[in-house]
Order: C-alpha cells, then structure tokens, then sequence
C-alpha cells in the first residue's frame, strides 16, 4: 500500500518505516555509532559519518516528512537548533518578518544572536494577515509563523499568510510545535517549512530536547541539509530512537490531550475567580473562524489570568499546584503549569511581552493526558 496514501493515525506509526535490514528488527537499532567501516575510500552502504547521516536518524527523519506531509525530514539537537538552521539560509541585510507572540527563545536567537550578524526581524502581529504586507519590502526573505501562539494561543490564518508569501516571493517557515500535523499540517497549506521543538508533544514524554525541520522542495531539502551538516547540530542515535517512538502514540495523545483541554478550558471559563482564559475552542477566541477551519481539533494548551491577580498570587496559584508540575515546557503526557512572565517569556523585556497580552499574572497550563477530573481538582485546591 502506497504510504502516501496511509491515514495520519497509521502514518504516526508506519510513514517511512520499514524492518531493519539487518535481523528485521520491528523498531529501528539505536545505531550508537559515530563512524562506518569502508572496503575501499568511498566505499560504504550509505553511511560515513554520524553528522552527516546515521540509521536511526534517518527513520525519524522519514517519520517526521511522512507525519507532516512533507518529503524531507531533518533532525536536530533542538527546536532552536533546527530555527538556526533555517536563518542561516538568509545573508547579512535580509529581513524577517515574524509573529510578535512568539516562543522566547526563538526571540532571543533572533534578537540576541542573528541582528549582530546584520539579519533585520520584525514581530508583528498576525492574527490579521494583510497587515504583514506593510513590513514587506526589497530586503524581506522570510515569514516565520507561530501558530497557535505561546503563550496567548492567537491563531494565525497560514493559507492567507502563505499567499502572501507567494506573491512576493518569500519563505514562509511555520513553528508546528503546539498544534503537530495532528490538528494542522502547514505544508499542505502552502508553508515551505515546517519547524517542531521535538521535545514537546511529538516527543511526548518530556525525555528528550530535539529539533525537526520538513520541507516538500529538494532544493531547499538540499540547502538545509547542507547546513545541518556544516553547522552539526544533529539529533543524536538514542534521541532520535525515543522521538520515533513517541510519535508513535501522537495522535492517540493528542486525542487525549484535546478532550482534557477542552474539559479544563470549559471549568476555567465557568470560574467566578478567573478573569480570562485563552484556549481556540471557544467560539468568541477572536481567532475561532480561523482556528475551526485550519485545526482538527484545540488541543491542550490553554493560558488564563486569574481575577485581580497580581504577579505574586500567580506565583502562588502555579506553587499549589499539586498534580499540575511547575515546570517549563509543555507536550508531555504529564499536566504542567508555567509562569510565562518569570519563566518561559522572562527573556522578552516587560513592556514588550505586556504588549502582546503576557501580563505578571499569566498562568499557562499544558494539559496531560491524565484523567481531566483529577487535573480539575487540583485546579480548584490550587486557585482556592
Ligand atoms: C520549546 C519550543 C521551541 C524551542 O525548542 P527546543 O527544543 O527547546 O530548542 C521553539 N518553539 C516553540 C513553540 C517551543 O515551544
């Protein structure tokens, strides 16, 4: 059977796989190797050296391009890894335009490490693509897109931001992080690169930090292959055997994941102490619309500001948490709570993150997959 044609829920568990060649093992080997024996200079089956490709990397690789629909899959050391991979493909005085609510890390990399070497960034927001058209001008190569966004769960139309792109020539990069080809797949949506902090949900299991970049062009594949071995920040042998096999559970987890959001999302909505809560299920979510038509489902990241909170009771509130775990991250089986203001977003200066909704007492939960009344429960105990 064609494996293009494999449903999404096989695809997590058969895109790309086959029976090691070997002893037919069903799982790939952890190929903990960094080198390859030749019969003679250049004579080998595929493989020279581990940065440049190693067996088990290369069934993940084939399972990230299958699950995205995509053709090529690259595994890196990071989520940050694989962004870094995809600015260097511009030159000093190109410019980007990216979403303004974005993971701080990626801010940082961009702020903190590409603008010295003369790459311009503009984050803007997004939720209404035809403004983005004001930022476009001869120097701009690149549209980076996080949607839905960290923590303010923004949802941002990629069909419209695509033709956009289209029209004036431009890469358009989607962070797939939050949402995973379970609920969107930006390329079938006209996005040219797919990027995916690994080490949340596709991973699964708060086990490993790894990165992943898919693309359906063979010259862009090419390009960023070439600086993913120049630059050698690769998913190593062992990350790349638990990534594929947490992927094998995605959609079953994400099934999960959605219906406990849904389940929190609704109790912190009837909540008399809370004041606002941010999740892309609910039908006046500014971005619903957009949300229903792009996503199959919401998924299990929802933040919320408690009612006349102030910095130091959100601190308290993520404390009490008892089955909720503090902890930064997110996309695990396990439910956990974060503080953006002081922990995920604390690289963003105040005024900037308060300006995109990411005020002191933001409380951002990702939703596990363990029973929702047990996780409301703790909720309730914890805001008191
Ligand atoms: C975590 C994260 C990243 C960075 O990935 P790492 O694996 O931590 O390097 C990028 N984007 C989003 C949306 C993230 O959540």
């Amino acid at each position: 059977m064609s494996e293009k044609k494999l449903k999404f829920n096989s695809k997590t568990i058969h895109g790309g796989q086959e029976p090691d060649k070997a002893y037919g093992a069903v799982m790939p080997p952890i190929y903990q190797t960094s080198t390859y024996a030749q019969t003679t200079p250049g004579g080998h089956q595929g493989y020279e050296y581990s940065r440049s490709a190693n067996p088990t990397r290369t069934a993940l690789e084939k399972s990230l391009a299958s699950i995205e629909n995509g053709n090529y899959g690259l595994a890196f050391a990071s989520g940050l890894a694989a962004i870094d991979a995809v600015i260097k493909l511009l030159n000093p005085g190109d410019e980007v335009i990216s979403t303004n609510d974005l993971y701080g890390g990626s801010y940082r990399l961009f702020r903190q490490v590409f603008e010295k070497f003369g790459i311009g960034f503009h984050f803007i927001g997004m939720q209404d693509a035809a403004k983005i058209e004001d930022y476009i001008n001869e120097k701009t190569k690149l549209i980076w897109v996080e949607t839905p966004t960290n923590p303010m769960m923004n949802v941002i139309d990629i069909k419209s931001v695509s033709a956009l792109a289209k029209k004036h020539d431009l890469l358009l990069a989607v962070d797939n992080t939050f949402a995973t080809p379970y609920l969107q797949t930006p390329l079938d949506l006209g996005a040219d690169i797919v990027m995916h902090s690994a080490t949340k949900y596709l991973g699964g299991h708060s086990d490993v930090v790894v990165g992943a970049l898919v693309v359906k062009d063979k010259g862009l594949a090419d390009k960023l292959y070439f600086i993913q071995n120049a630059s050698g920040a690769v998913c190593g042998p062992m990350d790349s055997f638990l990534t594929l096999r947490g992927i094998k559970t995605l959609h079953v987890r994400m099934q999960r994941h959605s219906e406990n959001g849904k389940a929190i999302a609704e109790y912190l909505a009837n909540n008399p102490k809370i004041e606002k809560v941010y999740w892309p299920g609910f039908e006046d979510h500014p971005n619903h619309e957009i949300a229903k038509s792009q996503m199959t489902n919401f998924g299990g990241m929802i933040s919320f500001v408690p009612k006349g909170s102030s910095y130091e009771e959100a601190i308290k509130i993520v404390e009490n948490l008892q089955l909720f775990t503090l902890a930064e991250s997110l996309g695990g089986v396990e439910s956990l709570a974060g503080h953006p203001a002081s922990m995920t977003h604390a690289s963003i200066p105040k005024e900037e993150r308060e300006k995109s909704g990411v005020v002191d007492s933001l409380i951002r939960l990702s939703v596990g997959i363990e029973d929702a009344d047990d996780l409301i429960a703790d909720l309730e105990q914890a805001i008191g």
